[in-house]
């Protein structure tokens, strides 16, 4: 089974708003996908849909095979917590704590050991050994999204969703980031899909999709050389 699979799923908003119609996507295991679109078009509903932080209206939201989008509550926060990681745009990073205690926060939640060899290596790929025992104000913006990423991959999710990672970054913690994403995916085979306006992000990944007015319009196949735009 795919990653990830919508199939047909339109989500009407409380207030009447139709923000996904009729959408069907797979994202294969191991792939990284980018959403891109003008805002409104249905980026961050067709996210939260898919990672469960929200059930469509119609239609189905499979995750490994799993249909979930009709769980009930407690079963969602459930698989959520042991399937998905979330990268926030704004990081959500918790001030009051250290980074290594934000990176280890969803193994406490999830009652898990803290593995402290996986931790080690995982603070190392994202470059922020040295900084474990800083608050996240004391990092610049690169350093607290690559953080959040971390916490994000903490708990060896199944699938890890962005929203907009770099949309609060410079060019250079930008491309950080994102260098960072494309590692995870072509080294440990993590599957990625990730909302962006940016069209040199969204060269990082495998495969783009466009979305308007809550539809899928384009897809692309991101060619190669696009990787060195
Ligand atoms: P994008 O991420 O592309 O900006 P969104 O998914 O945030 O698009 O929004 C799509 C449409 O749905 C917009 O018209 C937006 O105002 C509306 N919308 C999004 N979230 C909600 C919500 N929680 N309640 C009501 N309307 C929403
Ligand atoms: P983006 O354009 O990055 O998707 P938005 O400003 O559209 O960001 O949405 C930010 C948050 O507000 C999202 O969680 C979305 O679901 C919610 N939201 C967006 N539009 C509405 C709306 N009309 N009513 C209620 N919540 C909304």
């Amino acid at each position: 089974a795919p990653a990830v699979a919508l199939h047909g799923v339109t989500k009407v908003h409380d207030n009447g708003v139709r923000a996904l119609d009729d959408v069907t996507l797979e994202v294969p295991r191991g792939s990284f996908l980018a959403v891109m679109g003008p805002s409104g078009s249905g980026k961050s509903t067709l996210l939260h849909c898919a990672a469960g932080l929200d059930s469509p209206t119609a239609g189905d939201v499979l995750l490994d095979g799993t249909e979930i989008g009709r769980l009930d509550e407690t079963r969602r926060t459930e698989l959520r917590r042991d399937r998905i990681g979330f990268v926030f745009q704004a990081y959500n990073l918790v001030p009051a704590l250290t980074v290594a205690d934000n990176i280890t926060l969803p193994l406490r939640l999830a009652g898990r050991p803290l593995e402290r060899d996986w931790v080690r290596s995982l603070v190392e790929r994202v470059g922020l050994t040295g900084r474990l025992e800083h608050r996240p104000s004391e990092l610049s913006g690169g350093q607290q999204q690559r953080a959040a990423i971390a916490r994000a991959l903490v708990a060896r999710p199944a699938v890890v969703f962005a929203d907009e990672p770099t949309g609060a970054l410079d060019l250079r913690s930008a491309g950080e980031v994102l260098g960072l994403l494309r590692d995870l995916v072509d080294e440990l085979g993590q599957t990625v899909v990730m909302v962006t306006h940016d069209p040199v992000a969204a060269a990082r990944a495998h495969r783009a999709v466009v979305m308007a007015d809550g539809r899928v319009v384009e897809t692309h196949e991101v060619p190669v050389a696009a990787e060195l735009a």
